[in-house]
């Protein structure tokens, strides 16, 4: 799916937007228990094209929606941590969005900070949009929105995140920059697999291992319209592509350290795939961000199937300790009782092989259609026992 992500400095009114953009239907959505949810994607569509929309302010840490940031400060004035902020947010957007909005003040005006993220954004030739916000007033937009043309990126649109005003022309310009979103190409059968977890969980460790192995034969596929890249490959089990796998082979240049991209990575490798691999590392057990992790298959409504990695590295294993560990992840993913678990080293290749059924048989389970004839008749069986 296209991605659009929203960017800018603190207290501009990004979230506000987000919410505006993306409607109510995300307050409605009913929570899964257990499920921890970070309000910082959510699909939208707009004149019939389905979107995923992401608010790059979910990264900024509590607190600094309050930091003063006076008009027209100059770089050297805006506090570090901010900056530091705003270009993490506009490296996540390049990296993972097909088109951005930066969002501006017009009460503050074109400051130095917003300069400096549009000419990242310059460099990196992604389409963006300018969105002026705070515009609250109907008619004719005020003259101040002219000097945000200064910010090279082309006409501003005036919005209110407030009313809503304007929301609608600046989604038009978005989709009018969104490329043309080509079908996956037909896979003839092959399944698709998004391997997904938190950093240093192993996930390249196992994409190495399953593409280097001898009997699989690999090739690239480009992706759709990110710079997603897929990996295909074949071997003794069948035919199945890695998803979104350019992350994962060169080290991406965004921090992987943030949380926030490894849970957005998540979210866009996971629509894209037929079957979910939740990588956790057998080290420290199911943490918060792993329920994060899983939470978001779960909510794409993916079949998973959840990897213990670095089993060799767990000592004192005796017969019991798999089936404690097992024990542990049902307990802390209580909504996932349909995920099967299984114990690997993507270090060593141990039980590497035993994945590869456990996916096939989770997508043929989750391919299947169970007709109205067959309910009925075994519902009428059920009531007769
Ligand atoms: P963020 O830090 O960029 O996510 O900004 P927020 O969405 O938290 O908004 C910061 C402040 O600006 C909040 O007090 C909002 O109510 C206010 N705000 C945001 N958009 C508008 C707008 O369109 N009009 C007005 N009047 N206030 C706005
Ligand atoms: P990613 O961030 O999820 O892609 O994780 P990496 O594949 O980069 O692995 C993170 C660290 O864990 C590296 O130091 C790996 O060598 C190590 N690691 C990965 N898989 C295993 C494993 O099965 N056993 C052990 N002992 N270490 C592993």
């Amino acid at each position: 799916m296209n991605t659009i992500a929203i960017v800018g400095r603190p207290n501009v009114g990004k979230s506000l937007l987000f919410n505006k953009l993306t409607g109510k239907r995300l307050s409605i959505v009913e929570d899964t228990p257990g499920v921890t949810r970070d309000r910082i994607y959510a699909p939208c569509s707009w004149a019939g094209r389905d979107f995923l929309l992401i608010d790059t302010g979910g990264i900024e840490p509590h607190g600094m929606t309050n930091v003063p940031d006076a008009a027209k400060r100059p770089l050297s004035d805006t506090p570090p941590e901010i900056l530091s902020f705003m270009r993490k947010q506009a490296e996540i957007a390049i990296e993972t969005a097909d088109v951005i909005i930066l969002v501006c003040d017009v009460r503050t005006g074109q400051t130095a900070a917003d300069d400096d993220v549009a000419a990242m954004l310059q460099k990196s030739k992604k389409p963006v949009v300018v969105a002026v916000n705070k515009i609250d007033g109907i008619g004719p937009p005020p003259p101040e929105i002219y000097e945000f043309y200064n910010l090279g990126l082309g006409e501003p649109y005036p919005v209110s995140a407030l009313h809503g005003h304007g929301t609608g022309d600046l989604l038009d310009a978005c989709l009018a920059l969104m490329p043309e979103e080509t079908a996956p190409p037909e896979n003839d059968g092959a399944i698709r697999v998004a391997i997904i977890g938190k950093p240093n969980a192993g996930k390249s460790s196992l994409l190495n291992r399953i593409l280097g192995s001898e009997r699989a034969v690999v090739s690239d596929i480009p992706g759709t319209t990110r710079d997603a890249v897929d990996s295909a490959f074949e071997n003794g089990h069948g035919r199945f592509i890695l998803t979104d796998t350019a992350g994962m082979r060169k080290k991406s240049r965004v921090d992987e350290a943030i949380e926030y991209y490894s849970v957005l990575r998540a979210v866009t490798a996971a629509e894209r795939s037929d079957v979910c691999v939740i990588m956790i590392d057998a080290l420290e057990g199911v943490t918060e961000q792993d329920t994060k992790v899983a939470g978001i298959a779960h909510e794409a409504g993916k079949p998973s199937v959840i990897v213990i990695n670095k089993w060799d590295a767990v000592d004192n294993k005796d017969e019991k300790t798999m089936q404690r560990t097992v024990d542990d992840v049902r307990v802390k993913l209580a909504y996932m009782t349909y995920a099967p678990v299984i114990c690997l080293s993507a270090k060593t290749g141990a039980r590497v092989d035993k994945l590869f059924p456990l996916l096939a048989d989770c997508v043929e389970q989750s391919r299947r259609r169970v007709t109205t004839g067959q309910l009925n008749a075994f519902l009428a069986e059920a009531v007769a026992r």
